[in-house]
C-alpha cells in the first residue's frame, strides 16, 4: 500500500454554482459572497490517499492491501480480485466549522450560509482529489462511502477499516469519534474505484434536498423495508 498527502488543492469556486447547489434563498447575494470568501480563506484542503488493491473476495468480505477486511454488499458485489483501488480521506480542516459556530452568536443565517461554504468547498476539494485518481487507475471511478445512503449496502462502522488503514489522524488531521464521525466534520472519506457507476443516491429511498442521482430501487437483493 502507497500512502500519498495531496495539499494545496485548488477549490474551483463560483458564486452562482454554490448558491444554485446549495439551495441559499433569501439571503443577499453580496453578503453570500462575503461569506463564500470567508470560507475560501478559512479552508485548508488536503487529501491522503492510499493506492492498493483487492486480494481477495468471500461473501460480503472484502480483503485488501495486506490482511484489511471490508464487509460490505457494494464492496463484494462491485469490486474485482486484483483490482486496484484508492481509500482517501479529504479535508478542508476544522477552521471553517470553527467561524461557524462563532458567528452563530451573531447570526443563525449566517453561520447556515458559511456550514454550507465548507460543505461546498468540501465538495469541491473532493472533485479535485476524484480527479488525480481517474488519472492515474485510467478510467471514471466511483465513490464507496461508509454509512452513505441508509447504511445498509457499506455499513458507517465500516469507517474503522479505513482509519486503521491509513491513519489520517498523523497525515492529515482527521479523527474518527466512537459514534464513526470524523472530527473536523467537513471531511470525507471511502474508497475510489473503476466501476460502473455507482451513486449512493440511486439506491436511498429518502426525501433528501441534496440528492445526486434519483432513485432507481433497491440494490439488488438487499432488503430495505425494514428501514424505510
Ligand atoms: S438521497 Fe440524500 S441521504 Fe440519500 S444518499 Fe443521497 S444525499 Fe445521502
Amino acid at each position: 500500500m502507497r500512502l500519498e498527502v495531496v495539499d494545496n488543492i485548488p477549490l474551483n469556486i463560483s458564486l452562482g454554482e454554490f448558491i444554485e447547489l446549495k439551495k441559499i434563498r433569501r439571503v443577499d447575494e453580496k453578503e453570500v459572497q462575503k461569506i463564500l470568501e470567508v470560507g475560501v480563506s478559512l479552508a485548508k484542503p488536503k487529501a491522503l490517499l492510499a493506492f492498493t488493491n483487492v486480494k481477495r473476495i468471500d461473501g460480503l468480505k472484502v480483503y485488501v492491501g495486506g490482511e484489511h477486511m471490508f464487509e460490505s454488499k457494494i464492496l463484494s458485489d462491485r469490486l474485482r480480485v486484483g483490482q486496484p483501488i484508492v481509500i482517501y480521506v479529504v479535508t478542508v480542516g476544522g477552521d471553517v466549522e470553527r467561524k461557524a459556530s462563532e458567528l452563530a452568536k451573531e447570526s443563525v443565517i449566517k453561520a447556515f450560509v458559511l456550514e454550507s461554504v465548507g460543505d461546498y468547498l468540501l465538495s469541491k476539494a473532493r472533485e479535485h482529489v476524484k480527479g488525480i485518481v481517474e488519472c492515474r487507475l485510467g478510467g471514471k471511478v466511483s465513490s464507496f462511502a461508509p454509512g452513505t445512503g441508509r447504511g445498509d449496502l457499506f455499513d458507517i462502522k465500516q469507517q474503522e477499516v479505513i482509519f486503521k488503514m491509513i491513519e489520517p489522524w498523523k497525515h492529515i488531521g482527521v479523527n474518527l469519534t466512537e459514534s464513526f464521525l470524523m472530527v473536523p466534520r467537513k471531511s470525507s472519506s471511502g474508497i475510489f474505484a473503476v466501476s460502473e457507476e455507482y451513486v449512493a443516491c440511486m439506491y436511498c429511498p429518502r426525501k433528501c434536498e441534496n440528492r445526486r442521482k434519483p432513485f432507481v430501487g433497491t440494490y439488488m437483493g438487499v432488503e430495505c423495508d425494514a428501514h424505510v
